[in-house]
């Protein structure tokens, strides 16, 4: 699978700074956390006052010290320490609270808004972009680098200001005490600053490397999970358990690396500060001049609460550039260009009058094309019918007409208008597409039937269409009807229910194209005769393109196209194709051959089989000689 094309990768501090935009909606938030932070670093000096004033107590007679309360007045030591500590603490407890709950609030709703933004994104992202991006990275981004950002987002600013202030305050309480000493402090600082920087580079790197492990390990079981059928029936287990294996190693591999680059860097940087620490012990000694016990206490015991908040902070670099890492693959992600959407038309209703000119095709990515030169016109209440085999290019036609992809070279119009000049809202109300994979949601049959913009019509129409489609006879024997819950892509129906829902969903959209891809293909021979019926039915009063692979669903077909290898090779009715004794007449003979040497073609039993063997003469059908189309 080729790289996705991203934009060129953005620089830390512009990532950072983008992320930053994500929390101006929680400003008011973020500034009461702030605030608590404030108030609880500014309780760490506290300690150590009470510590001189203990100490002061106990070298002192009792009743000779006192402390100077605001607004109460003086009240002795013995008293007013174990007050104050108890006061400071629940100072602090109250910074606290405000800090950790009000920037939770902050982390959470980014956290939202960053997955609704990413999610958005993928709703408006062109097909080729879901074909170039495994869906295991798509959801891994969804579920886990989110929450990686905001720890850069949040958790980093937490850090920053509740210890950076501490810091502060801790500083400014030293320097206030003995400035002289507290410079020799200063003076370890820049060794530090140069520890992190160069941790720093490794984090983010490394973070990268876990971030797309986790989309490994997501994919590799998606995968597992969404075919466990074939795994099982192919004996896939031991190569999925390897694959799995590996990603989950190479995951577990990448975290231990990442562990053990912060495990060696938290340990050296104690080493460095507490050498400094030694220092200031020594200094201490060596110039306690005329201070007090108290206040030399007070100064080594708010000396030793520095190691800690420089620490944490010394971590955040970690936290931050795995938030970056994370923030740069969403922020790609959200800056992939959307599908192109600049047409400006729209049109309440359409006659359906389909003409497609000179029309190729490649697919992005380069490669051969895979339609070349088509054109063929399809007058309102038409079927135009793509016949051909397998990899001819008749599901990339019937994709190009709702702009899944879009073509480069000739023109498809609708109404006579092209289709890039409708907006793309409107373009796809016009038609309704039944593809060869039917998408169910794990939803009732009737929500299935009415998705998106049908959700709201009543359920008459609802049932009307499932008759149409010829799924109510089953829908009606299944114990909640309409009503029944059909698991995860519909796993609890059978392969031609599927379709017939989709085709009940087609039919319910009334759209005036109606596109149909390979629809019959997994019916037995009595149902198809149903779908072929409601097929006519649903086509009168619409232009119909029909992709089929049996022959005797399209013979009252307006038109046939005979397609191979991207062209159309034959085009004509029934009637006249087979005259004309070319490709079709031969692939007719065949399937006709096939019904015969059946036995009766309508043994719903011996029609999957049929089915198959008719598909394979589609498939391996001899090069004609060219003909004139
Ligand atoms: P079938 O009868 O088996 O459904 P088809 O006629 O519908 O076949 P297409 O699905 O249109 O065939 O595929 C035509 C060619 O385009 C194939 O060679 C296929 O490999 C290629 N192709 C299909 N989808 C893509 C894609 N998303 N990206 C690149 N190439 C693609
Ligand atoms: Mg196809």
């Amino acid at each position: 699978m080729p790289p996705a094309v991203s934009p060129p990768p953005l620089s830390s501090l512009k990532i950072y700074f983008r992320l930053l935009r994500y929390l101006r909606p929680f400003i008011g938030l973020f500034v009461i956390s702030l605030l608590g932070y404030v108030v609880f670093a500014s309780a760490q000096p506290m300690m150590a006052v009470i510590l001189k004033y203990f100490v002061d107590g106990l070298t002192a007679p009792v009743s000779a010290t006192h402390y100077e309360f605001p607004l109460i007045g003086q009240i002795e030591l013995m008293y007013s320490v174990p007050l104050l500590l108890i006061l400071s603490v629940a100072w602090q407890g109250l910074g606290s609270f405000f800090g950790n709950y009000y920037l939770s609030r902050v982390t959470f709703g980014l956290i939202h808004d960053l997955r609704r933004a990413l999610f958005d994104s993928l709703l408006r992202l062109p097909n080729r972009y879901f074909d170039q991006n495994n869906s295991g990275h798509l959801i891994s981004r969804i579920t886990y680098n989110v929450t990686m950002v905001t720890g850069a987002a949040t958790d980093a600013i937490k850090i920053l200001i509740r210890e950076g202030l501490s810091v502060i305050f801790l500083f400014g309480y030293l320097l206030w005490m003995n400035w002289k000493l507290t410079l020799v402090i200063v003076g370890v600082l820049p060794i530090i600053a140069l520890m992190v920087k160069h941790a720093s580079r490794r984090f983010r790197k490394q973070a990268q490397k876990i971030q797309a492990a986790m989309g490994d390990v997501t994919h590799v079981a998606s995968e597992t999970i969404q075919g466990y059928r074939v795994v099982r029936s192919f004996g896939g287990e031991d190569y999925e358990s390897a694959r799995f294996r590996k990603a989950s190693e190479e995951n577990t591999a990448k975290q231990l690396r990442m562990a053990k680059t912060s495990s060696t860097f938290t340990p050296a940087l104690q080493l460095v500060t507490f050498s400094s620490m030694s220092v200031i012990l020594f200094l201490v000694l060596l110039l306690r001049g005329d201070a007090s016990i108290g206040d030399l206490v007070a100064y080594i015991s708010a000396a030793s609460m520095l190691p800690k908040p420089i620490r944490q902070l010394s971590e955040i670099s970690s936290t931050i550039q795995r938030g970056l890492a994370g923030a740069e693959s969403i922020f790609a992600q959200l800056d992939e260009p959307p599908e192109n959407d600049s047409g400006a038309i729209e049109r309440e209703r359409i006659a359906g009058r389909l003409e497609v000119r000179d029309l190729s095709f490649t697919y992005p990515g380069g490669g051969e094309p895979v339609l070349r030169d088509i054109h063929f016109t399809v007058e309102p209440g038409q079927m135009v019918a793509l016949v051909g085999r397998s990899g001819s290019g008749k599901s990339t036609l019937a994709n190009l007409i709702p702009r899944f992809y879009q073509h480069r070279t000739g023109q498809i119009l609708l109404d006579g208008v092209a289709i890039e000049d409708y907006t793309l809202r409107n373009l796809r109300r016009h038609n309704a597409l039944v593809t060869q994979q039917v998408s169910l949601f794990n939803d009732t049959i009737a929500n299935n039937i009415a998705y998106g913009d049908l959700a709201h019509l009543p359920r008459e129409r609802i049932e009307t269409a499932a008759r149409a489609a010829f799924a109510a006879e089953f829908i009606e024997r299944l114990p909640q009807g309409y009503d029944t819950l059909i698991g995860e892509n519909g796993v609890l129906l059978s392969g031609g229910q599927r379709q017939r829902l989709a085709i009940a969903r087609a039919i319910l959209k009334d759209a005036p194209l109606l596109i149909l891809d390979e629809a019959t293909s997994a019916l037995d021979s009595e149902s198809e005769r149903h779908i072929q019926a409601a097929l006519e039915s649903a086509a009168t009063n619409r232009t119909t393109l029909v992709i089929a692979h049996r022959l005797s669903t399209i013979e009252k077909a307006d038109l046939i196209l005979v397609m191979e290898q991207g062209r159309i090779v034959e085009r004509g009715s029934h009637a006249q194709l087979l005259a004309q004794n070319g490709p079709y007449a031969h692939l007719h003979a065949m399937q006709f051959s096939e019904a015969d040497a059946g036995g009766t073609a309508a043994d719903a039993a011996s029609g999957a089989l049929s089915e198959q063997r008719r598909m394979d003469d589609l498939q391996y059908a001899p090069p004609q000689p060219d003909h004139p189309v």
